[in-house]
């Protein structure tokens, strides 16, 4: 889950996120969409804690995040806390981030391996059949540069998931793919979702958000401008710059 209220964030004087309320339940999946700048990465990054919030409250799964600012009050988790935490939270970007001198087992295996100190053996297993569950059972022993960029993002969602997340983050994972190997992704993504896990998707897949996702939320600099569910949003949305944005898009 995730619980945010009056997020601000500020890179210098440039503010970025600002006024941030955001409700994530448990199997929930929420869409973030919005301009370039607006703010959907950062917001993705203070979530699993890749970057510290400067006031609000943001609580994911059940504990205060990174830091959390009252008038008075400021805490910030120990290095500790927030290691333990963030492997809690699985993270896709954009770029697939594989490491090239791995194959794709090892890649999975990696994360239980280096962090948890799970048995080789089992990890090894446990890859394999998340491998099999992204459709890439075949290729377990293939390095990332004998794989498309389809097959390398999703060894890139099979290596978050086997450090048994509760929330999974998306940054635009298909931007970067051909546009004919988009679809075998958006599937995966979808088969989690339907599987329960909770996710945030930011993504300039109209259809899959429609789809998908529970909420939809546009932002644009820095504020969460419109959200709702997303047929009511994407067909009638009600601010003026929810709709410019989406006649360019659409
Ligand atoms: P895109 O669609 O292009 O990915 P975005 O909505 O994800 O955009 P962010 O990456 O969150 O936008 O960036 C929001 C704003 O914050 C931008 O103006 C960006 O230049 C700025 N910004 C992001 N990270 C930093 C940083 N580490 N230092 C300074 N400014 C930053
Ligand atoms: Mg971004």
């Amino acid at each position: 889950t995730i619980h945010a209220r009056g997020i601000r964030k500020s890179f210098g004087y440039k503010t970025v996120l600002q006024n941030i309320d955001l409700d994530v339940a448990s199997g929930e999946v929420c869409c973030i969409i919005g301009p370039s700048g607006s703010g959907k990465s950062t917001l993705l990054r203070c979530i699993n804690g890749l970057e510290t919030v400067d006031s609000g409250v943001l609580k994911v799964n059940g504990e205060d995040f990174g830091y959390y600012e009252t008038d008075a009050a400021y805490h910030a988790l120990s290095p500790k806390k927030l290691a333990a935490q963030r492997t809690r939270i699985g993270m896709v970007f954009q770029q697939f981030n594989l490491f090239p001198n791995m194959t794709a087992q090892e890649n999975v295996m990696s994360g239980p391996v280096l962090v948890k100190g799970t048995d080789k053996k089992q990890a090894a297993k446990r890859a394999q059949e998340l491998l099999a569950s992204v459709g890439l059972g075949a290729f377990g022993d293939r390095y990332p540069a004998q794989l498309s960029g389809g097959q390398q993002q999703r060894v890139a969602i099979a290596r978050s998931l086997a450090m048994d997340p509760e929330i999974m983050l998306f940054d635009e994972p298909t931007s970067a793919l051909d546009p004919e190997k988009v679809g075998e992704v958006l599937a995966v993504m979808q088969d989690l979702a339907r599987k329960g896990m909770t996710m945030v998707v930011v993504t300039h897949e109209m259809g899959f958000a429609r789809e998908v996702s529970d909420t939809l939320l546009f932002m644009d600099e820095g504020v969460i401008v419109e959200r709702g569910a997303p047929r009511e949003v994407l067909a009638s949305p009600k601010e003026p710059r929810t709709q410019a944005f989406l006649k360019q898009v659409l």
